[in-house]
């Protein structure tokens, strides 16, 4: 869209995460191409030129669009497996699945993961992809063209495992790349793909897996690789007490410990998970502006814990919202990881007081931004900033009885998708995608799954 046609969005409450939360109980937004150009209370100036559209959002409320800080969605294909596991038994049992993938699964993986995210406002996605089998095809690709055709903004987190059972690892060791092999793969991937510009569709992040897959030498090249070229870092990091023990017995220390003496806090990384983090982990993430991608559906499902999220908050910590792997989230949705991190979080220490509705809002949206290195360009509505936004419904038996409509998005059922923008793009209509086909995407997905599951029986 040329940049000075302009869609005005009225009538509408607005939430827009900003400094201040900002919000309006009836009011407009007007974007402008791929930007937003002014927001406010009451209807749009009349006078406005060049308006290609004007939405009456009644019984709406507009809210930055959600950002998914952690996924990965080749699990898409092996939903339902391990489910009464914890995560080191459950990665044993999975391994020998995953390690069978190719690039037919893995497209049609990532088209349902980007779906099922997409219908449910998530405006800027990310996949952190660490299984390459030999020979499988160009698996980053399919994942980048798929993101691409979605019209989602996207991350790429190009993953790897080089530490196998061999080498006192948990991965086989059919199922992990070679030092060297994962370095230069890396290197070419964000050579390829990544764009740093203001409104880029596609990033690459250098993402080694975890510390029980990977080599102390993959940890400290990748982040030495990652800064030479310019580009975020990203792996999992204090996910389990098993994690905390194997740091312990192969390393001599905890896991932020041995992450810090491998390059790996800065205000250029973020970690998924984090749940056990003592008070001078949480204090060496705030200080060094490491960012946490928390994802309570997951920690909950694998019986990992409760990360202390309220404590990372009060120290600075930036914290996103990530749906994690369907593998171990088998629902794949973002918006109602929003009701999950604050109900689970007021499970722990600090009880009613842990989170409240803006703080959830603000986890899936401006502290994703953040954590992705994107905070200047999204996860908030602010005149310059991208046009990325979503229109949800609160008008309908779910949620009308609830007078405020952001307590009505977080405590209420996941919410109907009217509308959802990217970059000034529609790409959601009335909870159907405009981009893709749902129904066929489901049918691929589902071969897939059987294909992968027949390859993986015959060993
Ligand atoms: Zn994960």
């Amino acid at each position: 869209m040329a940049a000075d046609r302009r869609i005005v969005i009225e009538n509408c409450a607005i939430a827009t995460v900003d400094a201040n939360d900002t919000e309006y109980a009836s009011g407009h937004v007007v974007l402008a191409g791929h930007r937003i150009e002014s927001l406010g209370a009451g209807r749009a100036p009349e006078d406005l030129e060049n308006v290609v559209r004007r939405i009456d959002a009644s019984g709406h409320l507009v809210t930055p669009g959600l950002i998914n800080t952690h996924h990965h969605f080749y699990q898409w294909i092996t939903r339902g497996l391990a489910t009464d596991h914890n995560l080191f038994d459950w990665l044993v049992a999975l391994y020998p699945v995953w390690a069978r993938i190719d690039e037919p699964m893995v497209r049609a993986a990532a088209q349902g993961s980007l779906a099922m995210m997409a219908r449910g406002g998530v405006t800027t996605a990310m996949d952190h992809h660490y299984v390459f089998p030999h020979g499988s095809g160009d698996l980053s690709g399919a994942i980048i063209g798929a993101a691409r055709d979605m019209g989602v903004r996207f991350t790429l987190a190009r993953g790897s495992m080089d530490r196998s059972e061999k080498d006192g690892g948990l991965p086989p060791d059919f199922a992990v790349e070679t030092l060297d092999g994962a370095l230069a793969a890396t290197e070419e991937t964000v050579r390829e793909h990544h764009d740093s510009s203001f409104d880029a569709m596609t990033q690459v992040a250098v993402a080694p897996c975890s510390p029980f897959s990977v080599s102390t030498e993959l940890l400290r090249d990748g982040a030495q690789l990652a800064r030479r070229l310019g580009v975020r870092l990203h792996t999992h990091g204090s996910e389990t007490v098993e994690e905390e023990k194997f740091c312990h017995e192969l390393f001599g220390m905890g896991p932020t410990d041995y992450f810090e003496s491998t390059g790996w806090l800065g205000e250029d990384v973020w970690m998924a998970h984090c749940v056990h983090m003592n008070d001078s982990d949480i204090a060496a993430f705030a200080r060094s502006g490491t960012g946490v991608a928390h994802c309570p559906s997951s920690n909950a499902r694998l019986a990992a814990g409760i990360a202390r999220v309220p404590d990372m908050l009060a120290a600075g910590v930036p914290v996103g919202l990530g749906v994690d792997g369907t593998a171990s989230n088998e629902s794949g949705e973002l918006h109602t990881e929003l009701r999950n991190a604050l109900l689970i979080n007021r499970l722990g220490a600090h009880r009613e007081r842990a989170l409240n509705a803006r703080q959830a809002l603000r986890l899936g949206t401006y502290g994703g931004a953040q954590v992705l290195g994107r905070a200047s360009e999204t996860g908030s509505l602010e005149p310059g900033k991208l046009a990325d936004l979503v229109l949800w419904k609160l008008d309908t038996l779910a949620h009308a009885s609830i007078a405020d409509p952001v307590t009505a998005l977080v405590f209420g059922a996941a919410a109907p998708v009217t509308a959802s923008f990217v970059n000034g793009r529609q790409i959601v209509e009335d909870g159907r995608l405009l981009t893709a086909d749902e129904d066929a995407i489901a049918r691929a997905t589902r071969d897939e799954a059987q294909r992968l599951a027949r390859i993986a029986a015959q060993g």
